[in-house]
């Protein structure tokens, strides 16, 4: 058995009385008539590997010889000459392992059988209105079918409830693709490093850091580019990566390589011209002591929030010692005075999703999830020295962040994207040591 059909046998037994329903993404416009490239929806991905757009998975355990059903474009001579192949209905059931395949021009039609004799209906609404009309429409006609006997849904539940607490615990296979995902993301940091010089434009960096992740066999980014220069890094989600670097400054380079669907999410920050300021290498110091401190937390019991706590207090004390807040560190975490320097939590799930699914707390939503083995998160604290406040003019411009992704192995930490240069003296190192290929 695959491992897709393992996974929709697991969520076929955790149904009992209900469907559930998974569009495939939609396209998304980047300007006039063109579109961004597609990624296929996480969950659809994660019940049958299947990539192709205009798709929607039916598990309806009730259904005898259907339970496990595709609706997928069918194969057709002209739209393939222009825009690839297809699967196809005819070969779907035997390549994927489900039980029946239909066109998806079809599942207007079809969808009230799978609706009808079942109590609760698993499906996502609110995020296509196009999906959502013909659900409703599907659901009127099972009610209708069923009017004088048997029965519709009657209860509408957010599949995250199975399925994102499923996603939540990798798998060996799935770790071992975000380890190679993070090994090839490393080869783009490593390479982006070599090529780091004075006037180099952020987006030619973001080339070749991304040209090594294609290079080695990565198919996609996990998320657009962040390479911010000097103040840039002050700005936590830049990727306009339209400025040029500067010597004396910092640059923070935000991107992984996306292997097979499975996402990496590294960060590091390097000086351009090589060499950290005295300034810079303070806070450099900082950022990276509360990140390996908070790596330390990642085990079994502990929580996303605790390694959050961890680094606030290695980051605050750090703040202090520079003298860019007063007071002790106790004072300074209650009164929130390290927020001007540190405004966002510590980690995120990472999986399929570079900010994967599955909550971070128990369903009361306030107690903290305790980690589990096989849970994947992110460390990534950093510090942020906008021009605009009123400190040091040595300190200001400086934006520091460190991530890697961290696997809570069953006897703690286990560092997923382990081996990226991140130690001061390996940087001051490798910076600029490589040609840059141009014509
Ligand atoms: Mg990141
Ligand atoms: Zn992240």
């Amino acid at each position: 058995m695959s491992v897709f059909a393992e996974r929709r046998a697991t969520v076929l037994s955790r149904l009992e009385d209900g469907v559930l329903i998974v569009p495939a993404a939609t396209h998304a416009l980047r300007n006039n008539d063109t579109e961004y490239g597609y990624r296929q929806n996480s969950d659809l991905y994660y019940l049958t590997g299947f990539t192709e757009p205009e798709a929607v998975l039916v598990l309806a355990p009730h259904r005898t010889g259907e339970a496990v059903m595709l609706f997928l474009r069918p194969r057709d001579r002209d739209r393939e000459i222009w825009n690839g192949k297809r699967l196809g209905v005819e070969s779907a059931p035997a390549v994927l392992g489900i039980d029946a395949a239909y066109p998806i021009d079809e599942l207007a039609q079809r969808l009230p059988d799978a609706l009808a004799g079942a109590h609760r209906a698993f499906v996502q609404l609110g995020e296509d209105e196009r999906f959502d009309r013909t659900f409703f429409a599907a659901l009127n006609a099972a009610r209708t079918k069923t009017r004088r006997t048997g029965f519709a849904p009657d209860t509408f539940i957010d599949p995250s409830t199975i399925l994102h607490e499923m996603r939540l615990i990798k798998d060996a296979g799935e770790i071992d693709a975000m380890r190679r995902a993070a090994a090839i993301t490393g080869l783009g940091h490593v390479a982006g490093m070599r090529a780091t010089r004075p006037g180099l434009t952020e987006f030619e960096l973001e080339a070749v850091i991304e040209h090594a992740y294609h290079a080695n066999g990565a198919q996609d980014v996990a998320y657009l580019s962040i390479v911010a220069g000097g103040d840039n890094a002050t700005i936590l989600h830049y990727d306009t990566n339209r400025g040029t670097l500067r010597a004396g400054e910092l640059v923070l380079v935000d991107s992984a390589a996306e292997l097979d669907l499975y996402a990496s999410d590294v960060t590091r920050t390097w000086p351009v011209d090589g060499r950290f300021t005295a300034e810079q290498r303070a806070i450099y110091e900082i950022v990276l002591a509360a990140q390996k401190a908070a790596i330390a937390e990642v085990r079994p019991g502990a929580h996303v929030r605790s390694a959050h706590e961890v680094a606030l207090r290695v980051l605050t004390a750090g703040l202090i010692d520079v003298g860019l807040l007063r007071g002790n560190v106790d004072e300074a975490i209650e009164t929130e005075a390290y927020k001007p320097f540190y405004m966002h939590g510590t980690g995120h799930w990472i999986g399929l999703d570079v900010h994967d699914v599955g909550s971070y707390t128990l369903r009361d939503g306030k107690t903290n999830r305790p980690l589990e083995p096989g849970m994947v998160v992110t460390v990534e604290p950093g510090l942020y020295i906008n021009r605009d406040l009123d400190v040091d003019e040595r300190f200001k411009g400086i934006g520091v962040r460190i991530e890697d992704d961290i696997l809570c192995g069953p006897g703690g930490p286990v560092n997923l994207s382990d081996g990226i240069p991140k130690e001061i003296a390996e940087i001051e190192e490798i910076v600029g040591s490589g040609a840059l290929a141009r014509a």
